[in-house]
């Protein structure tokens, strides 16, 4: 599933903003009868709901009241999920002017552009859609099938939705250790094995930079806090495209390089791992930039069909993969362990993450064996210079001094 934005050509007409206005108003409500009966499931608020709203907002049309149901079931859940962690308690209110209906409820008219959406029985407007070569791609697969579609005042966004590709059969597999500059890793075939990188320093001297940014503002405007809040919410706004930006760029390159090697891709499952609360500033910074960067390589890989496994990172860094000692602290830049095997910290714990894909079989039946390994060899699989290049060709080869 693919949310596909698109920019309206004209403002919504009058017509459909006063829908959104409605359709907000039943999601509150249905929020608050929700709360009141302790029901969180569409059908339940439905069932509950569905006669007394048809009073209040008779003109509606049946299935955008059903939809508003969902939208505030989906809130109701998230909220009692936080409620539950002690995160939040503040009951829930849509305020942003938005809606959603159903696949049956709009038409996508896809080589015009245009989309049908009814307002009430017998009213309908039509929304012109402003269409690049990006949203032809989407909308000239007719493969692709059409999810709920979500209008807000300026904007559509369309789900696509493909039936996902077999993954291949893996020849090869390509190991990554995450780490906040980089991707680090391997990748290892049927007789040999390479070194490969993929670096994105920028990620994180965005987030300084605009860590620092911010705190200057909040200092500049600490008699207001109100302009210093909304200048800060621009900040991380910017910073959050720029970097999602980058890491695109990156999932993109690696991926495209898995396909080629017909790789299964193995990363370290960050879930289920609590870091302990760290003060230290870089720590903090860099969890998040990590975990995104996962979640577009896996679902950009099940939209390519390539195979991503996921495994236990414990020990990884601290792992000795020939004799399999435990070092007791973290590394340096280098591995060291008293048998002698000597590495990159992060090299090293890809060789672990991929010793405990393989002995789970989830690589098919690749071998692999670290004492025979070469590493003179790197691949880059993407630096920050490929960005400014319109096509990155996602391989190129340097030497490396070891
Ligand atoms: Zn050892």
């Amino acid at each position: 599933m693919k949310g596909v934005v698109f920019r309206l050509e004209s403002d919504l007409p009058a017509e459909a903003m006063f829908l959104l206005q409605d359709f907000r108003l039943a999601v509150n409500c249905a929020i608050r009868a929700g709360l009141q009966a302790r029901v969180t499931s569409r059908n339940a608020i439905c069932r509950m709901a569905y006669n007394d709203f048809r009073k209040d907002y008779p003109d509606m049309y049946a299935q955008h009241l059903v939809s508003s149901f969902e939208v505030a079931a989906s809130a109701l859940k998230n909220h009692r999920r936080l409620f539950r962690k002690g995160l939040s308690a503040r009951v829930p209110y849509v305020r942003r002017l938005m809606m959603r209906t159903e696949n049956q409820a709009y038409k996508l008219d896809r080589g015009k552009g245009t989309i049908d959406l009814p307002i009430k029985a017998g009213r309908h407007v039509m929304l012109k859609l402003v269409v690049s070569q990006y949203h032809r791609r989407y909308l000239d697969d007719s493969s692709l099938s059409l999810g709920s579609l979500t209008v807000l005042p300026d904007r559509v966004i369309v789900p696509f939705r493909k039936d996902a590709p077999r993954p291949y059969p893996p020849e090869s597999a390509l190991s990554l250790d995450t780490n906040e500059r980089s991707l680090d890793g391997l990748l290892v075939d049927e007789g040999s094995a390479a070194v490969v990188k993929a670096s994105f320093p920028d990620v994180a001297a965005i987030q300084m930079r605009h860590h620092d940014r911010r705190k200057r503002l909040q200092k500049k405007k600490a008699h207001d806090r109100r302009t210093s809040r909304e200048l800060c919410k621009r900040e991380g706004r910017r910073e959050h495209n720029r970097v999602e930006y980058r890491l695109h760029k990156v999932a993109d390159a690696v991926l495209s390089f898995a396909e080629d090697k017909k790789s299964t891709i193995v990363l370290e499952d960050f879930h289920g791992i609590r870091h302990k609360k760290n003060k230290d500033l870089n720590r903090r910074l860099s969890q998040w930039p990590r975990r995104k960067l996962h979640r577009i390589i896996e679902y950009k890989a099940q939209w390519r069909g390539i195979p991503v496994v996921k495994v236990d990172p414990r020990y990884s860094s601290r792992t000795c993969p020939i004799c399999g000692r435990k070092q007791h602290s973290r590394m340096g830049a280098v591995f060291e362990c008293e048998c002698g095997w000597r590495l990159d910290r992060h090299i090293n714990a890809s060789i672990n993450l991929l010793q405990t894909a393989i002995s789970r079989g989830m690589v098919g039946g690749l071998r692999f064996d670290p004492g025979a390994f070469q590493h003179d060899v790197m691949m880059t699989l993407y630096e920050p210079a490929m960005a400014a290049r319109s096509e990155p060709n996602g391989t190129s080869c340097v030497h490396v001094a070891t």
